[in-house]
């Protein structure tokens, strides 16, 4: 493996307020950046200042869409930071490369970008309670042809992006609109890549709820359209009758490491978790007779979300009366306290860096 080459920026930006955050809006000093040819494999490994990339105007992502992604946070310690099972990112990252036909990422120059990155940007790691930085590791293919191929060439990059809260609201409610005409996935398509492509798909009916006042679009399965998959931009946990339900990953669905992680938590606090199918009408019937008590997203970006209505075909299913349930306060409040430090990790989930 090539060694990274560092060129640092001359003169470092000025910080945003890490009280005003937001999601994904500031963005630091540096950046890594690293070329796949089948020749080389992974070379012109390096860190430079944040900004533009260079792209040549037939590349293969600007026309079929050859780009995947991942998204985990690193969080500030008292000696240097942590990252949150980072390696789960990777063997995912690596199979939504599998299924694009772009090249996998070796472990060591995953962790190493990683690092020395985060390091060098080490100031960028915002410290107030629930900010964190945001890792954006993304890959693209980058022929400089208009054939439609298995791609030959292929960039990886990384960006960091100080973040606050998801949602500017803060750990409130969120109204979500269970959606019945658009289809984010099938299965056999791209549904567990974490691809840009699939949330091209999504834009429409993202835009459509917004309009209403809508949060976020809970998506059914792409071919009956009956099963409940997950929202947006997290997986979706329902309890039912005190039993833990959430959508088997069937292939349409992108297998949350927070979800990953909600489960075994919630199976170490002694709750039974069904992962299956689950269809709207039973969750409407659940709904509807009080059975469903609680309803929550889960996802990197905004950890637990707790779901306060659901709408679907002119109903608004009201959730633990709008308000944030028992169990979804306290799933929110251990997976955090360890991610962010202030809790043990039993499990050994933290990659911990000291500066
Ligand atoms: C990233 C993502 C999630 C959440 O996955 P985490 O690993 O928990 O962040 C859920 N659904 C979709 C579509 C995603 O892209």
């Amino acid at each position: 493996m090539s060694e990274i080459k560092v060129e640092k920026a001359k003169t470092l930006k000025e910080k945003p307020d890490f009280s005003k955050l937001g999601f994904g809006k500031y963005f630091t000093d540096h950046m890594f950046t690293a070329q796949f040819n089948e020749k080389d494999g992974w070379h012109d490994l390096k860190i430079t200042p944040f900004g533009y990339i260079p792209i040549h105007p037939a590349s293969t992502v600007l026309h079929y869409g050859a780009e995947i992604f991942e998204g985990m946070k690193a969080y500030k310690t008292v000696d240097g930071y942590q990252m949150f099972r980072p390696f789960e990112n990777l063997a995912r990252m690596n199979n939504s490369a599998e299924r694009l036909c772009l090249p996998a990422i070796p472990e060591d120059m995953w962790i190493n970008a990683l690092t020395e990155l985060i390091n060098l940007d080490y100031d960028w790691i915002p410290d107030l309670t629930g900010t964190s930085l945001y890792i954006r590791p993304f890959m693209f293919g980058n022929d400089e042809t208009l054939g439609v191929h298995a791609v030959h060439n292929a960039t990886f990059v990384i960006i960091l992006s100080p973040v606050g809260n998801y949602y500017a609201e803060g750990l409130n409610p969120v109204k979500i609109s269970i959606e019945n005409h658009d289809v984010r996935a099938v299965r056999g398509g791209t549904g567990y890549a974490k691809c840009g492509g699939n949330y091209a798909a999504s834009l429409r009916a993202g835009k459509r709820a917004e309009e209403k006042g809508i949060s976020q679009v809970l998506w059914l399965d792409g071919v009956e359209r009956k099963y409940i998959e997950e929202v947006g931009s997290m997986n979706v946990m329902f309890k039912i009758n005190g039993e833990i339900v959430t959508p088997e990953l069937t292939g349409s669905v992108l297998p949350g490491i927070t979800r990953k992680s909600c489960i075994e938590l919630l199976k170490e606090k002694g709750y039974k978790v069904s992962e299956r199918l689950i269809s709207v009408e039973e969750l409407g019937k659940a709904a509807e007779s009080g059975a469903l008590e609680e309803a929550w997203g889960t996802g990197t970006a905004a950890v637990v979300s707790p779901i306060g209505h659901l709408y679907y075909e002119g109903k608004d299913y009201v959730v633990s009366g709008n308000k944030i349930g028992k169990l979804t306060q306290e799933l929110y409040d251990e997976l955090t306290g360890i991610q962010w430090g202030r809790l043990p990790d039993k499990h050994g989930w933290c990659y911990k860096v000291k500066i």
